[in-house]
């Protein structure tokens, strides 16, 4: 596989990991971390943020009566535990991986240090992102922009669950939605569309990062878009 990038940072949502379900899918993490491992094995060097909606989002616990930054912690919380699914799998696939997280786990993982995820990478392993930014209030779309423009990646790689990019309309609920191949920054925040937070997609168009929505629910869809194949929708200026 020939790929335009030399580093990519994939963002895989907690709907990844649990399938659609509360907590963990072990084939499904098996799966994607045998599709990571092959495309590290390709030359590309490859971080993940995870995401935690399969355990608890914030916005939910606060409309059920709880404090909106200690329901954030316990969604950040969350992102660790896939975080360290995604690591288990990584190894057995044969993947030498780090995992670094934004609050303080010792026991568990290295603290996020920029430098040292990239030296990571650079010596072939898969570094994955856990807790977030470490702050209540952001989302792990936006931390998984920010991550990407700290290590240099090329690319912002959007893994949706069964969604093969952008649409103007829920194509779940909207059967006339329409999907774009390509959309500019400015017409995404414009349309005020979902599939990401305008946060993020704010923080990547001030810095020029390129994002791709593709679907991860088929299997070999990892190694094609970072084999630069058209299979989803690219975000641009
Ligand atoms: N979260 C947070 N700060 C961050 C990242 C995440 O407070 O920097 C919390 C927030 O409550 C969020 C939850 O962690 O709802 C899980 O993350 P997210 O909803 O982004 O996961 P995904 O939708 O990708 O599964």
């Amino acid at each position: 596989m020939v790929s335009p990038y030399r580093r990519v940072l994939l963002k895989l949502s907690g709907e990844a990991f649990g399938g659609g379900k509360l907590g963990v899918d072990p084939d499904v993490i098996g799966g994607i971390a045998a599709q990571i491992a092959g495309v590290v094995a390709s030359g590309v060097q490859v971080a993940i943020v995870t995401g935690g909606g399969n355990f608890f989002r914030g916005a939910e616990l606060q409309t059920r009566g709880m404090d909106r930054a200690r329901a954030d912690y316990m969604g950040m919380l969350g992102t660790v535990m896939n975080a360290l699914a995604l690591q288990d799998f990584l190894e057995k696939a044969g993947q030498p991986s780090r995992v670094q997280t934004a609050i303080a786990m010792g026991q568990v993982a290295e603290p996020y240090i920029p430098l040292r995820a990239i030296r990571h990478l650079e010596k072939g392993r898969a570094v994955v992102f856990g807790a977030g930014s470490g702050m209540p209030f952001f989302s792990t779309d936006t931390v998984s922009a920010q991550r990407a423009l700290e290590i240099h990646a090329d690319v912002l790689l959007m893994a949706k669950q069964g969604t093969d990019g952008v649409y103007d309309a829920d194509p779940r609920t909207n059967p006339d939605a329409r999907r774009f191949d390509e959309l500019t920054y400015d017409d995404f925040l414009a349309r005020d569309l979902k599939v990401a937070d305008a946060t993020a997609v704010s923080l990547a168009r001030e810095h020029q990062l390129p994002m791709v929505f593709f679907d991860l629910g088929v299997d070999g869809n990892i190694a094609r878009v970072v084999a630069g194949e058209k299979i989803g929708t690219i975000l641009h200026a």
